[in-house]
């Protein structure tokens, strides 16, 4: 057989997993190489018979991020419009008033869905868990575009309404939600018929709010049946905390565990809003003990928080009680280098420590601990056996230097402007800041075409019937002209 083994010699810094220490470390001058959607070798001196050999000089390689926590489908066509937005009655979230007011087509999504892909490949992601409501075309953009993708068809119980913009109402589906459920089970199917190594599937219903008992037991049975992931947004509004504590005098993990709802490993979407909150004041301390003793994994999503003026209470508590941390884009932009940027940020202003959260702690979040809640142990680090999902760092763009530490220099200052180079599963998607799989700036202009098809009416869809100009103003008035 033809050797295909491509080797980077002498790479300057190399971000390898070392088993016997369970973490990522780094390795000065040594090669890197990759055979097919494998990797064969890192660190020094690789003596195999090699079919190419590229120069590692001024560069840094590291394993690509695991973004666990997105909504392609639906949020591209918000940039814009709900950075500035927030209900002052419903607690300064936007979630309610905000959710339905530009609802992509069907038939549309998959542009938004691959503006998405091609921003996370961009900015060094290469594992992507993205929940939508199925759509036609999904699979086929995930397949194109080359990232790794567990599929998670969102289902739910019940929709978010408001009539007065200070309350909620649940409308509840006859079924309960088990048609659409039965749709995100086949999307599993079809992602795993797909014969794409690089597409599974994962078992996704919405909210601990708009969800039934019921309905979480069935979807935990499937995940489990399926030995795929399972994800339930909890603790992401304090609408969502006092609906549960209304409903059932329950924090929503306590009713979660009053259910028997508990599942050892589940992504918690969020996990801001738990009863030990301080914007709560709330009289138990049971939740972070749940996570702990379920191994909980939480999906912190700093960047959209923190514009609402909300963030965990927080990642370094919970990361130090042992909970599972990672890291997710949720809305946009989809850039997990800015999003590890903003968990180690809040997490520190949370804390009101420095040391509260490491740089180490969040580029974990993103790559092992991430890799780790998913069950894999071949993605998230640079190991021989894992699979070939890694990024080429340049080292030698301004925003990099001074160069003490690569790792630094990219979360805190560079972001994606030294992102060179990405591969998932060996193959080249990213060559010199540029997509190779995705059309970006036709795609981009149909997203911008959807946003500017649906901004006429978008006041229709408000529940007070606003203009757009008061539900969201510009940043500067626009000048008669
Ligand atoms: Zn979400």
């Amino acid at each position: 057989m033809q050797n295909k083994t491509v080797c980077y010699r002498n790479v300057d810094w190399l971000v390898r997993w070392n088993g016997e220490a369970g973490a990522h470390e780094y390795v000065r001058g040594g090669d890197f190489a990759y055979d097919g959607d494998s990797i064969v070798h890192v660190g020094p001196g690789y003596a195999g018979e090699v079919a190419e050999e590229r120069a590692g000089a001024g560069l840094m390689i590291m394993p690509g991020l695991i973004n666990l926590h997105t909504h392609s489908a639906t949020m591209p066509v918000l940039k814009g419009i709900r950075e500035d937005m927030a209900n002052p009655s419903l607690y300064m979230s936007a979630l309610y008033d905000g959710w339905n007011l530009f609802p992509t087509p069907v038939e549309r999504k998959r542009w938004n869905t691959a503006y998405a892909y091609g921003e996370m490949l961009r900015s060094g992601c290469t594992t992507v868990l993205d929940m939508c409501y199925p759509f036609p075309d999904w699979l086929e953009v995930a397949d194109e575009s080359g990232i790794r993708c567990y599929f998670g068809g969102l289902f739910q119980s019940a929709n978010w309404s408001t009539t007065n913009g200070h309350s909620l109402d649940y409308i509840w589906a006859d079924d309960g939600g088990t048609a659409a459920m039965a749709q995100s089970m086949q999307l599993i199917a079809d992602a795993r018929a797909h014969g794409s190594a690089l597409l599974d599937g994962a078992v996704t219903p919405m909210a601990v709010d708009t969800c039934t008992a019921e309905l979480i037991a069935e979807a935990e049975r499937e995940s489990q049946a399926l030995g795929a992931p399972f994800q339930l947004h909890v603790g992401e509004s304090m609408i969502e905390f006092l609906e549960m504590t209304r409903r059932t005098g329950l924090s929503q993990m306590q009713w979660l565990d009053a259910n028997d709802l508990l599942l050892e490993g589940m992504l918690i979407g969020h996990g801001i809003f738990l009863d030990h909150h301080s914007w709560l004041h709330w009289g138990t301390r049971d939740d972070l003990d749940i996570l702990v003793d379920i191994k909980a994994v939480v999906t912190h999503c700093p960047v959209v928080f923190s514009r609402y003026g909300i963030t965990l209470e927080s990642f370094g508590l919970y990361n130090d009680a042992g909970v599972t941390m990672t890291i997710g884009t949720d809305v946009f932009p989809h850039n997990m280098i800015e999003e590890m940027r903003s968990a180690a940020v809040c997490g520190r202003i949370a804390d009101q420590h420095m040391h509260a959260v490491p740089t180490t702690s969040v580029f974990e979040a993103a790559t092992s601990e991430a890799a780790k809640a998913l069950g894999r142990d071949d993605l998230g680090r640079l190991a021989e056996g894992a699979k070939a999902d890694f990024v080429v760092v340049d080292c030698k763009v301004p925003e990099m230097q001074p160069l003490y530490d690569p790792l630094r220099s990219l979360i805190h200052t560079a972001a994606d402007r030294a992102v060179r180079d990405v591969y998932v599963g060996g193959i080249e998607r990213v060559r010199d800041g540029v997509v190779l799989s995705l059309d970006m700036p036709r795609i981009a202009s149909e997203v911008n075409a959807t946003q500017e098809a649906l901004t006429p009416d978008a006041s229709s869809r408000h529940w007070a019937k606003k203009p757009l100009d008061d539900i969201a103003p510009r940043t500067l008035p626009v000048a008669e002209t």
